[in-house]
């Protein structure tokens, strides 16, 4: 889940989709019949996508084939782009569910299991690297859970056990609010907010109780120190799940090149977000030019509703935010793909990954990939970029399952002890 930081500040929540009025698109991408080989043989895993949040709000069915349907991800979608396996964000807003975090999260969470159940053909509750391969073997969509933000825990490391029993395989240590443990680069410019200089000593707890327990640690949203002492910690790869590079746009979303070179020394991975405010700077900069104007018509409209005695309602707030958003160029597909070159050069190939981001970031994807039937445009651009089919292979994939069975080891060594 994204929300720039300025809408952050004017938004208590903003529903997950009901994606966008897409500006045109450029011409369709033409997939050759050697890129479709080459990805149709790879196991793709996406790092986050945030349907859950249309599960549990608007009963949206992962089964829909519906034509119009706004969203990025569907069993369809993910059948036509060949997406092996998807890690479902359990996203709980933290300015919206104060004093039931946990409560949220145990909803967001019914909420996968419950499209697996309805679609056994389709779909499959995943939780290793082999359950992946298995899920691929069957042609089915292997659905795996990564929790966003730590303050799901509600400071309680049995509660993180919990939800590793229940299946969530990683847990984003912040999301874009300090917690109690963690501080995020969401607010960490803000002095009303309490910091922690990175990490508590309950947060590196947290970290080595996620080691133990085969959870992977993933550093995307948090504070640069906090980056840093969960690096020092760990004694398992981390993943950044939905990141880009902060060489190319400067958002402190985006991961550093000292931090690349140490993901990659960690032996982790870096999965590109596909929002194009992370992706593209003409995108970042002209989205931050527009927040003046965005929280004007916010405010207006507020208004106007108080005057009738109603409130704004979050669909209300993103329906606003699409309009303005839309009229900003979608940029080319190009910008996504110089991130994960960029990341392949600074960290080598084996650390970067594929974390779109989908149903999370208001419908604003670059040209050519609106949705997850659009994954193989990524194949064919990185083979216009001169890469291997192996290379892409491990971009598409297997970088992420290397990391899984590297963290399943790890905790197995760490519980024998
Ligand atoms: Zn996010």
């Amino acid at each position: 889940m994204t929300i720039s930081p300025i809408l952050l500040v004017l938004f208590s929540s903003l529903s997950a989709t009901q994606a966008p009025a897409r500006p045109a698109n450029a011409p369709e991408i033409t997939v050759s019949a050697r890129a479709r080989a080459i990805h149709e043989s790879a196991i793709v895993v996406d790092t986050h996508a945030d349907t859950p949040q249309r599960f549990l709000d608007e009963n949206f069915d992962i089964g829909s084939t519906d034509p119009h349907d706004p969203g990025e991800l569907s069993l369809d979608k993910a059948r036509r782009g060949n997406l092996g396996a998807e890690f479902f964000s359990i996203w709980v807003d933290s300015s919206t569910n104060e004093g039931h975090f946990a409560q949220h999260t145990f909803d967001l969470i019914d909420s996968v299991y419950e499209q697996a159940a309805r679609h056994p053909d389709g779909m499959m509750m995943a939780f290793s690297a082999t359950d992946i391969e298995r899920a691929h073997r069957e042609h089915k969509l292997a659905a795996l859970m990564g929790i966003e933000g730590g303050h799901s825990i509600e400071n309680d490391i049995r509660l993180l056990r919990d939800y590793y029993r229940l299946g969530v395989r990683y847990m984003t240590l912040t999301w874009s609010n300090t917690n109690e443990w963690a501080d995020s680069s969401g607010d960490i410019d803000d002095p009303k907010v309490q910091h922690h200089n990175g990490l508590t000593d309950f947060g590196k707890q947290v970290v080595l109780e996620m080691n133990r327990l085969g959870m992977i640690v993933d550093i995307s949203h948090v504070a640069d120190k906090t980056f840093w002492d969960a690096i020092a910690v760990t004694k398992a790869p981390v993943i950044a799940s939905h990141s880009s590079a902060r060489a190319l746009v400067d958002a402190p979303r985006n991961m550093t090149d000292d931090m690349l070179r140490a993901v990659a020394k960690n032996g982790g991975v870096v999965q590109v977000n596909f929002f194009s405010g992370f992706d593209d700077e003409n995108f970042r900069k002209a989205e931050e030019a527009q927040a003046k104007d965005l929280a004007a018509a916010i405010q207006q409209y507020a208004d106007q509703m108080k005057a009738q005695g109603k409130t704004m309602t979050a669909d209300d707030r993103d329906r606003i935010e699409r309009e303005l958003l839309t009229k900003i160029p979608r940029p080319p597909l190009s910008s996504l793909i110089d991130h994960i070159d960029h990341i392949a050069k600074v960290a080598g190939v084996e650390h970067v990954g594929l974390g779109s981001d989908f149903d999370g970031i208001s419908g604003q994807t670059p040209q050519g990939m609106d949705s997850a039937a659009d994954l193989p445009n990524i194949t064919q651009a990185l083979l216009d970029r001169g890469y291997s089919a192996e290379d892409i292979r491990k971009i598409l994939g297997e970088n992420t399952l290397r990391v899984m069975r590297e963290v399943e080891r790890v905790s197995r060594e760490m519980q024998m002890k």
